[in-house]
């Protein structure tokens, strides 16, 4: 079964809502970066979260989504866009605890609680939309609803999950967002708070194997989903030769000389992806005189 978004409303209307299966995703990301338990928990939750907000983009909106705590991890720094693609990193991917007294991967420790949760989103206007919160709980899923009370005065709960094997790999990944409308009736919120108040835990129901459908049907109640549309998710990189070709060409003739005379060649590495890609010595005599005739 291939990762996808399901994007939702319920209780007549008064309620939006996102459920994701982000397996396969979470573990390119994992492969990708080598990263440990620990890391791959708060990489693969961030970018569950990041691609249910950029499926609420319209047109060719873009997300970034930045988690800069004070803990090992370093900084978490996901891209995602409203067609289900999807990238990010952990600065730190070699960070991995021993599981937290719920028995669960002690995301908080690995993320520091101390920091900024900061999202930009790009929809294609000349200003870009940006909102930061301080991070809260640093278990990510509670600092991403409190993101959306206070950033967006739109209160939602966030529940993202992604279950780690003892081997580093990946066993399933996902999460939903239900967002209440502005004309939701008291009755509506408490209802939908007391469903989500007892369900079981996100990667619970991941674990289970249950579809974005049947997440939502679990988080909303049966028969109080109506699907609106599906979008495949999967993780991609824009990045590509031609892109570091032109990022080395604005290095100058003179750094691309230096480089050409102290190595003889060079290799650059994509953040998001771990992609390496090489440039041989006449590669960088080719890139030099394109930035010669810039000049
Ligand atoms: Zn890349």
């Amino acid at each position: 079964m291939s990762d996808y978004l399901v994007k939702a409303l319920g209780y007549n209307g008064q309620v939006r809502a996102y459920a994701v299966r982000t397996t396969e995703t979470i573990s390119e990301a994992q492969q990708r970066h080598d990263s440990w338990r620990t890391a791959s928990a708060a990489l693969g939750r961030t970018m569950t979260a990041s691609v249910m907000m950029a499926s609420m983009l319209k047109n060719e909106g873009e997300i970034t989504v930045k988690v800069e705590g004070d803990g090992p991890l370093g900084h978490i720094l996901v891209d995602a866009k409203n067609n289900g693609s999807v990238r990010g990193y952990v600065t730190s991917p070699h960070v991995d605890f021993p599981s937290n007294e719920k028995g669960k991967l002690d995301v908080k420790r690995a993320v520091g609680t101390n920091g900024t949760l900061t999202v930009i989103k790009d929809i294609g206007l000349r200003e870009k939309f940006s909102g930061q919160v301080p991070i809260v709980s640093g278990e990510l899923g509670e600092d991403f609803t409190y993101y959306f009370a206070v950033s967006e005065q739109t209160p939602s709960a966030v529940g993202v999950g992604v279950l780690v094997n003892a081997d580093n790999s990946i066993e399933a990944a996902g999460g939903f967002i239900v967002q209440v409308m502005p004309d939701a009736t008291e009755e509506t919120i408490s209802a939908l708070e007391k469903r989500i108040g007892s369900i079981r835990a996100i990667s619970l129901l991941i674990e289970e194997g249950l579809t974005p459908e049947e997440i939502l049907e679990e988080v909303l109640g049966e028969g109080n989903v109506k699907l609106l549309e599906t979008i495949p998710v999967k993780f991609e990189c824009k990045c590509s030769k031609e892109r570091f070709a032109s990022a080395m060409i604005s290095l100058g003739v003179k750094e691309l000389q230096d480089i050409i005379d102290e190595d003889g060649k060079a290799e650059t590495v994509c953040h998001f992806c771990n992609e390496a890609y090489h440039f041989s010595k006449e590669e960088l005599e080719e890139l030099k005189n394109e930035a010669l005739q810039r000049n």
